[in-house]
């Protein structure tokens, strides 16, 4: 035994093996090229080994295979031989790892050269199980532990990858979002959702190619690079994929719907560019209706910029007061008076107007809306309570809060507390809200309308017909006020066109459930006439006034006729 363990030849072997590599594939070929000096001292003619290893998260297929490490083909034809050397050792897995060692032609093993053996065994053993480990520990690093594909780690060695063979613009990038994920996990128990989410990825995972990834970013959100040809096809099939999961009593059958960003990548791009376009045209792909699949366009990326810039700036915009509200006059076509107003926000950014729709939409999107709207209001209440104070008699003034609000159970609270704060009369407020179609937030729409209405604040339900608001709203919602949309005075021309019909039925209704209606977009003589004669006598519209700036809307509430 000594023999060995001081002999050169097994030092050399251990030190060469002791900077061995991190692949136990690798490894082995190494202990091959290690034994080449020490075998022939122990008269081995053969070394095999073999791994069978069920399988994990991290290698789905499990291990099964065998390798000849070294075989001296002079000296050994392979016949199993009565002192062949058989060692098995369970791997962490509960996997077994095999060596088998034959003598060369004609040796029979000595004790000695056994227990020499049986010392190789343990350092092949000890270090193919490091090898492994360390390659669990690198693949661990890029996998996703739930769905077994890569993560972005993974994703990003890929693309160096083909960076660095130069074939980055053969690619399309697909940014991926489950559409139905949410109501599928909430609907099916939690294992169904994780079950469907696995079953989605591998039939993706199998109908790209070796040279193809896809790739988990986080929850229900993936990246895919697939070759330029086999996008369209990828695409057809999983934005719909039928599914069927299997549950007692019986499989749940549904498709998995998903909106994907397409960006074909170009040479020279970097992934973060190839990930942020496709991202991109996702995010455009979600803000339009009906359509699940958008291919990027720089168009977009200017809007994106635009929108990072709105975002990144509007929070000390707020601080520094860069929003005004404009007051535009509701007037009373029977005495020409003013009877009311609507509050509308502006921005004074880098010296210029900024009209809201070019920075709600982007405020809307990432919730920053409602502090907008709070400050809109609180100065809303300021005025009202100068002008008070100052013997000036204001008008009832509506002030628009985004259906975004409706996620805050204090809503009312905190809108009341303002009034509280400076003094404000509820006679005086209006909330104009928009119909929603989401469930829960109708559920908590019609108790924020009640409470509200409880406490003397008019409601007003704004764009009222157009797709955003139906019929439903008179029905199901107990407002005061209904604003009928500009879009429905378009064709008012005197000649009982459709659209006339239309707004006279409409007013008709709404006046027979008891509301008050008001038209706004009035912009002509014709249109004021005609909605005159059909009973709506409120309007709102550039034919008396635009939105005005607080000291000219004062001098209209010192001068209430319109001559
Ligand atoms: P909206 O609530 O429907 O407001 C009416 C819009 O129509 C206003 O545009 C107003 O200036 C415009 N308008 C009024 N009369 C006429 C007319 O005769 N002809 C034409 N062509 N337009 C007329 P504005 O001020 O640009 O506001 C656009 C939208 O921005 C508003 O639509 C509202 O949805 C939103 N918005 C404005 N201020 C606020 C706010 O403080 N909070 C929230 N959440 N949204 C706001
Ligand atoms: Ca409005
Ligand atoms: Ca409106």
């Amino acid at each position: 035994m000594e023999f060995v363990l001081c002999s050169q030849e097994y030092v050399a072997f251990r030190s060469k093996l002791a900077n061995s590599s991190s692949s136990a594939r690798d490894l082995l070929v190494q202990l091959g090229s290690a034994l080449f000096d020490l075998a022939p001292k122990l008269h081995i003619g053969f070394v095999g080994c073999g791994l069978m290893a069920p399988a994990t998260p991290l290698c789905p297929n499990g291990e099964n295979g065998s390798l000849t490490i070294y075989h001296d083909r002079e000296a050994l034809p392979i016949i199993p031989s009565k002192s062949d050397v058989v060692h098995v050792t369970p791997t962490g897995e509960k996997g077994f790892f095999t060596l088998m060692v034959h003598p060369i032609k004609g040796h029979t093993f000595t004790e000695e050269e056994k227990l020499a053996i049986q010392l190789l065994n343990q350092d092949c053993y000890m270090l193919g199980g490091r090898a492994r480990l360390i390659g669990m520990v690198q693949k661990a690093a890029i996998t996703d532990p739930m769905t077994g594909v890569d993560n972005q780690t993974g994703l990003m060695q890929f693309a160096s990858q083909i960076m660095a063979q130069g074939n980055i613009h053969d690619y399309t990038g697909i940014f991926i979002n489950l559409k139905n994920f949410k109501y599928i996990n909430k609907s099916a128990n939690p294992q169904v959702g994780d079950l469907a989410l696995k079953m989605y990825v591998n039939s993706a995972k199998n109908f790209l190619n070796n040279d193809e990834i896809i790739a988990r970013l986080g929850g229900d959100n993936f990246y895919v690079m697939i070759r330029k040809e086999n996008a369209q096809a990828f695409i057809d099939k999983y934005t719909s994929l039928p599914i069927s999961v299997s549950q007692n009593p019986k499989p749940i059958s549904f498709n998995i719907m998903a909106r994907m960003g397409v960006y074909p990548i170009r040479q020279g791009d970097t992934p973060t560019e190839f990930m942020n376009n496709a991202s991109i045209a996702l995010n455009v792909a979600r803000s339009v209706r009906n359509i699940d699949v958008m291919s990027f366009s720089n168009d977009m990326l200017v809007n994106a910029l635009h929108q990072r810039e709105i975002s990144s700036e509007f929070h000390s915009a707020i601080r520094n007061k860069e929003f005004l509200v404009y007051y535009q006059p509701k007037v009373d076509l029977n005495t020409k008076q003013i009877c009311g107003s609507e509050a509308l926000v502006r921005w004074l950014r880098h010296k210029t107007i900024v009209p809201p729709m070019d920075f709600i939409p982007i405020l809307e999107c990432e919730g920053s809306i409602c502090a907008l709207d709070f400050y809109v209001f609180e100065r809303v209440c300021q005025d009202i309570h100068l002008w008070l104070e100052s013997g000036i008699e204001p008008v009832r003034i509506s002030v628009n809060f985004s259906k975004i609000h409706l996620k805050n159970t204090h809503l009312a609270d905190d809108i009341l507390s303002i009034m509280q704060k400076y003094n404000v009369d509820s006679k005086y407020i209006e909330v104009e809200l928009t119909e929603v179609s989401d469930y829960e937030d109708s559920i908590a729409m019609q108790n924020f309308v009640s409470t509200m209405r409880k406490k003397g604040v008019s409601i007003s339900i704004d764009d009222f017909g157009t797709g955003y608001s139906t019929l439903n709203v008179l029905k199901n919602l107990d407002v005061d006020v209904i604003k009928l949309d500009k879009s429905l005075l378009d064709n008012i021309d005197g000649s009982n066109s459709q659209g006339e019909v239309v707004v006279r039925n409409v007013v008709n209704l709404a006046k027979e459930m008891h509301k008050e209606v008001i038209a706004e977009g009035v912009e002509n003589e014709q249109q004021a006439k005609f909605l005159s004669t059909v009973n709506c006598t409120k309007v709102q519209g550039y034919l008396f006034d635009k939105p005005l700036k607080r000291e000219d809307f004062q001098n209209r509430l010192t001068q209430k006729v319109y001559c």
